[in-house]
């Protein structure tokens, strides 16, 4: 994985983590091929990385059926949270940049994929653009976006959805059915050492 100095996200905040600038932000993750746990604790140990980021924690990591083409493994999903100073589109595009440093190679809508990293909210903000919608829009629907989240906030309340447990009240359907990893999630500055250690001999 590459990236440069220039790249936005590798730029020095100039201010502390206290500024109104910071925003507490949850990006839900996906995998379905490759080494998926793997992918993803990479992913995030990655963003963890960013000087424009801090106090990163993660989830739990599950196992759900596919949505969309059933043809397709199985998925493991999780989130992660974090603060940044951000602006939300920067944001998108650090994400997508990983994807691809990571080797996503879009396919088919829905269809499998070696990373999926989507913005679950971004604060409070509500914002519908051709290339970014906050929050996401199928946030309320998907039990593995939505129990993931629960592991990191409980009381999250998402904006024009409500809370995450009257959203899993509500769900039409289910897709989760297992955890995949507990290990270390109530460790989680304890996980972020681990994946330091074991990406310690990766390229940067
Ligand atoms: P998928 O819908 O399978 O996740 P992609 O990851 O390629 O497919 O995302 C499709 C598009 O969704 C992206 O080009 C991106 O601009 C858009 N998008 C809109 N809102 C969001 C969001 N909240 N998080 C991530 N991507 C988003
Ligand atoms: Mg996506």
């Amino acid at each position: 994985m590459r990236m440069t100095n220039s790249h936005p996200v590798m730029q020095k905040p100039a201010d502390s983590c206290c500024d109104d600038n910071w925003a507490q932000v949850y990006i839900g993750l996906g995998s379905n091929l490759g080494d998926s746990e793997q992918v993803l604790q990479r992913a995030c140990w990655a963003i963890a990385q960013w000087p424009s980021v801090r106090n990163l924690r993660m989830s739990n990591w599950y196992r759900s059926r596919p949505q969309g083409p059933q043809d397709q493994p199985d998925y493991v999903n999780g989130a992660c949270c974090f603060t940044t100073h951000l602006a939300p589109r920067t944001l998108l595009a650090a994400l997508q940049q990983l994807e691809m440093d990571l080797g996503k190679i879009k396919q088919r809508h829905w269809g499998e994929r070696l990373v999926d990293l989507d913005v679950i909210c971004y604060g409070q903000l509500i914002l519908n653009t051709p290339e970014l919608t906050l929050p996401h829009p199928m946030a309320s629907q998907r039990d593995f976006v939505l129990v993931p989240l629960q592991d990191l906030a409980p009381d999250l309340v998402l904006p024009k959805f409500g809370s995450i447990q009257q959203c899993l009240e509500q769900l039409p359907e289910t897709f989760l059915y297992a955890v995949a990893d507990t290990s270390l999630c109530h460790q989680p500055d304890k996980r972020i050492e681990l994946l330091h250690e074991k990406n310690a001999e990766a390229v940067i």
